[in-house]
């Protein structure tokens, strides 16, 4: 994760490490590289100018401590300014204040939707919570196949539903039924996806919006697809308003474009990375942590 943007960074910070003093001169060049490092590393350009913007700011301004060398003191300043593009704080995930909390979760086909609602259900169950799953994909008796073989692996129920309910709202509704009846206080409910954003798909997942009220929208995006993944978490946000985003696939060789451009670009925070194709392979996303990861 981070890996090729941290060691260009490094590369920088190297640069500059044997530099006495931060002056105009050097803090430029700096300033430079780092531009071109995090555009290699596919930043969304809006992401980048506001970055830039805030660092060169900071550089000039105050925050700079003359007790620090200059690799020191850009260093921190680079921190501070990707802390602020990741998010300041960690992101939760809301619940309800009146249980069950229904969390829909939305995304292209083949983002990993359905795995990281597994993941997320063993998460939440993990940390205290009684989670049901269901998937209203009723377009793919596969897609529904697969959570299913997922739920009875991890022990998690799934609302399955009747052959009468052929529509998406109206299984969701009957698993928020089954989970009041059963004691759930989560209903985690895996949508359907399609290979580009389409109507049907907009009207259907705002149709289900309406029926659930759910506390998040949480949209599922493959972070291989770098800056395709900001734009299609731009329209999903446009059309549905998500509340947070779940990248996943970090553990390939994602050049991190889209982790650090997301938050920026829809005003959702990354709550959720996936970071691997098993169960457990999910993380809750905290800013301060990547940056230090990204810093080396
Ligand atoms: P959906 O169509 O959006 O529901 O996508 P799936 O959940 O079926 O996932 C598509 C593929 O991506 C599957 O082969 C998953 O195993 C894989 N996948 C999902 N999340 C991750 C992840 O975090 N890391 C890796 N390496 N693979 C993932």
């Amino acid at each position: 994760m981070f890996d090729s943007l941290s060691d260009k960074l490094q590369r920088v910070f190297k640069n500059i490490r044997g530099e006495g003093k931060l002056t105009a001169e050097n803090m430029e060049v700096a300033l430079k590289e780092i531009r071109v490092a995090l555009l290699e590393a596919d930043v969304h350009f809006k992401v980048v100018k506001a970055f830039m913007e805030g660092v060169r700011t900071k550089a000039l301004g105050q925050e700079v401590l003359s007790s620090f060398s200059p690799a020191q003191q850009v260093i921190k300043i680079v921190r501070d300014e990707l802390i602020t593009v990741l998010g300041t704080h960690t992101a939760r995930l809301r619940t309800a204040n009146q249980p069950p909390t229904v969390v829909m979760v939305v995304g292209l086909q083949g983002s990993g939707k359905t795995t990281s609602s597994g993941k997320l259900a063993r998460y939440l169950s993990k940390n205290g919570h009684r989670p049901l799953l269901v998937s209203v994909d009723v377009y793919r008796p596969a897609a529904r196949q697969q959570l299913a073989v997922l739920a009875k692996d991890l022990g998690i129920p799934i609302y399955e539903g009747t052959p009468e309910e052929t529509k998406p709202v109206d299984l969701a509704r009957s698993a928020r039924r089954e989970a009041e009846i059963s004691g759930r206080d989560m209903v985690l409910v895996d949508t359907a996806g399609r290979l580009h954003i389409d109507e049907d798909l907009m009207t259907e997942l705002s149709q289900l919006k309406e029926a659930l009220n759910p506390t998040e929208i949480l949209f599922v995006a493959d972070a291989m697809t770098g800056q395709d993944a900001v734009k299609s978490a731009e329209e999903f946000h446009k059309r549905l308003g998500i509340t947070g985003v779940v990248l996943t696939k970090m553990d390939g060789d994602a050049r991190g474009g889209a982790a650090l451009s997301i938050r920026h670009i829809t005003g959702q925070p990354l709550k959720f990375v996936g970071t691997g194709e098993k169960s457990d392979a999910l993380e809750a996303f905290h800013p301060d942590r990547a940056a230090s990861r990204i810093l080396g």
